[in-house]
Formats: structure tokens, sequence, C-alpha cells
């Protein structure tokens, strides 16, 4: 066995949980490859926030058995969320008979002890931990891919059960890190030289709760900011029922956190937002933005929005319209809504199709001109930039508040903080001069 290829769906926690899972190929001696036909282990990385996302992968793995049958050796292995669903595994396993490996979220870790096993007794292995409240596993090896950023979990699972959303059932409740762990690793990364360092959490503000120490987000906060040492911080994802005005404060008080905070709101009604179980009013958010323009008066503020939620009236619409232009966000991820199996909102009584598509095209027109208008007070300002990527000769990097910005440049040149002059907007990308 020399090679791997691990292909990632989903969510940013997932792309940090293939960084553990290439941590433990890697120790092992193999190498990354970037296509699964020359590599000797195949991992497959999986997601189920929506249906659509689970049948894309059933159609991938169902590719990878022209090449198990050529190569017999070959070992392919299924993890991630999509496994964990109640029943899935077996499922996986009588429709895909060559798969070698299933591993549920929680079981990721034994990748290693599982591959020696598989190729000890030969036979097909299974490993799905569904307690509530899986041990942490601490000592697993991380191989990072996404230089300059650094992605660190500070906890795992969510205990908020949003009637759309399939992940406390694939992740369990929440459980937070250690936080000298925490604060170790972010001294390890930026004296590796990573500049950005990402917290990773499914509702980060309560980070805390389930320790019996008094620690909470705004505490490890604190302590991230004594690290010395010029990077930045992010973190995803915040919950409007659990961020503070404290912790805003102390984003605003602290020059490597970033003034950036996406805080999905979902819905602007307070009816959807209670069929949503999402524990929060429209005016408790727009009461979080408020802190967060008097604290920041800079930052930019970015959302999840879902149209088309079951039972969503046109009045309902017209409040999360109401919203947006109230809290004329800098971008946008918005979503119609489909049902998600297995959620208390997929037995609901659904909304006709065409509604859905009218209130998307209005929703996401009126969030584009409202970020053209954004875009345009950036121009003629200078910015400090992140520089994160480059290709053809043109740099990519964020500014603290989170906009992209594509200017000339050199690939030697990424991981550096430069002065980016913005001199053009154009289809809501920033572009700009070296100055
Ligand atoms: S907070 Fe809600 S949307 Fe986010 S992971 Fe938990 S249940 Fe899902």
């Amino acid at each position: 066995m020399n090679y791997y290829y691990i292909e990632t769906f989903g969510c940013q926690m997932n792309v940090h949980e293939s960084e553990k899972l290439a941590g433990i190929l890697e120790s092992r001696g193999l190498t990354a490859v970037s296509g699964a036909s020359r590599a000797d282990v195949i991992v497959f990385n999986t997601c189920c926030i929506r249906d659509t996302a689970e049948k894309k992968i059933e159609g991938n793995i169902g590719e990878l058995k022209a090449l198990k049958r050529s190569r017999p050796d070959l070992i392919i292995v299924i993890s991630g969320c999509m496994t964990q669903q109640a029943g899935r595994a077996e499922a996986l396993k009588k429709r895909f008979p060559f798969i070698d490996i299933i591993l549920g979220t929680n079981n990721q870790y034994e990748l290693g002890e599982k591959i020696d096993a598989l190729l000890k007794a030969g036979k097909k292995i299974i490993s799905i931990d569904n307690a509530d409240k899986p041990a942490i596993s601490e000592e697993v090896p991380v191989f990072r891919t996404s230089f300059p950023n650094a992605w660190i979990n500070i906890m795992y699972g969510c205990n908020n059960f949003c009637t759309y959303c399939i992940v406390p059932y694939v992740r369990g409740r929440e459980r937070s890190r250690d936080p000298e762990r925490i604060i170790s690793e972010i001294r390890s990364a930026v004296n590796e030289g990573y500049k950005e360092i990402t917290l990773l959490g499914q509702n980060v503000d309560s980070y805390g709760s389930d320790l019996d120490s008094g620690m909470n987000f705004y505490k490890l906060l604190q302590k991230i900011a004594e690290i010395d040492g010029k990077f930045r911080v992010r973190f995803m994802t915040s919950h409007p029922k659990d961020l503070s005005e404290e912790v805003i404060k102390l984003i605003s008080e602290h020059p490597n956190f970033c003034k950036n905070i996406h805080l999905p709101v979902q819905s602007g009604s307070n009816a959807v937002l209670k069929k949503m179980n999402r524990k929060y009013s429209r005016e408790r958010y727009l009461e979080l933005i408020g802190y967060i323009r008097k604290y920041m008066p800079e930052a930019g503020i970015t959302t999840d929005i879902m149209v088309g939620f079951p039972g969503e009236t046109d009045a309902d619409f017209a409040d999360t319209m109401d919203l947006v232009e109230k809290v004329r966000f800098q971008n946008a991820f918005t979503f119609v809504y489909s049902p998600r199996n297995g959620t208390p909102a997929a037995a609901m009584e659904q909304i006709p199709a065409d509604i859905k598509k009218s209130r998307i095209t209005r929703l996401v027109a009126l969030q584009n001109s409202i970020s053209d208008e954004i875009s345009l007070d950036y121009l003629g300002k200078t910015y400090e930039i992140l520089i994160e990527d480059e290709e053809g000769g043109i740099c990519a990097g964020r500014t603290d508040s989170g906009r992209l910005v594509r200017f000339p440049g050199d690939k030697e040149d990424i991981g550096k903080f430069v002065n980016v002059k913005i001199t053009k907007n154009k289809a809501s990308s920033l572009y700009g001069e070296k100055v």
C-alpha cells in the first residue's frame, strides 16, 4: 500500500475530519494522490445534510465498483454522517458489497486499526458508535491541507434539534474539548506558520456548557487572545440563541479576531422560527445585529436563509425580506427548503415548488443588490489581505471582514499579509492591486 485518495463531501467539519483521516494514513507511510484510480486506499467522507447530497455520493460509490473489480486489493472505506444514520451502514453494505470498511462519525479514529483487521482477517467491517456522547479522540494525527488556515475543533455534536436538520441525529450531543488542548493546538499551528485559525463547532457559542469548570466561549476567546503572534481567528458556526453581547464586545477589542460574524438567521418570521425550533425571535436577532454594529461598525455580517419551510406564508416570507433589508448582510447563503428524511419538518405539510422558486428568486435578487451596494463601499480603500490561494498569477485572499479579493501576485505569497487597494467590483467579486 502506497497511495490514498480521500474525497470529502459537505461542510468544513468534514474537511477537517478528512485531515485527520489523512493524518492516520500519512502516519502509516501512505501518500495522497489526486485521483481514485491510482490509490490503494479510497476514503469517502460523506454528508447527509440533504437527500440530494446522499444520492450524489451513492452515485460516486457505485462508480468504484469497476475499479474494485479490476483491483481486488483496493481498500474502499466509507465514513462520515451518511453512515451514522440508523440502519444506513447495513443498507450501504447490501447495496455496495464491494465496500471494505464503513466507519461512523465517531469511529474515524479507528481507520488504521480497521485496515489492519481487514488485511488480517479479510472480512468486511462496519464500526458505528451510536452513543449520545461518544468520547473525544484526542490522539489522532492531523495532516493539514488548508494552509494558511488551520481548522481546530473546539466542540462536537449539537443539542438543538432544529426541526429541518439531521446533524444532532448523526453527530450526538454537545461535547466540548478541554480548553488547554485547544490552546496548545492553536499555539502549535501558529508556531508552524499557520496565519488563520478557524474554530469549529456546530454551535460554538455554547462551548463549555457541558464542562464542569465554568468554561465558556467568552473565556476561551480570552485565552486565545493572550496567544502571541500575528494570526487571524475566525469561528463557525454561531447560533443566535447563544451568541452574547459580551462575546461580540470581546471580538471587537482584539485585533486577531476577525470582524466577520456568520450568524445564520434562517427566517425573519417568528412563526417560522418557532416551527424550526430555533429558540430565538427576529427581535432578538436584530438586537444581536445592533450589538455587532455598535461595537464593530465595519464588520462583515453573513448569514444562512432558508425559504419555503413548511407552512411559510406570504406574510412570513415578507418578514424575511424585511429583515434582510434591515440587516443588510454582506453576503447570504440562500437555500430552498427540501425535506430531509428522519427530521420532524419532513413530516410537516410542504408548500408547492413554484412558490418556493418565486420566493428564492426574489430573495436572491434583493440580497445581490445589497451585496453590490456594500461592495461599492470597498472601492478605493486599502485593506490588509491574507493571501490564501494563487492561480495563473492571480492571488485570492480575504479582508478581515471576510470579503474575497483578487489581485496579481505570486504563489510564494500564499500565507502572507499584504495591503491591497480595491480598484474594481465585478459580479460581486472585488479586485485590487498590492500597495
Ligand atoms: S444548530 Fe440546528 S441547524 Fe445547526 S447543527 Fe444544530 S440542529 Fe442543525
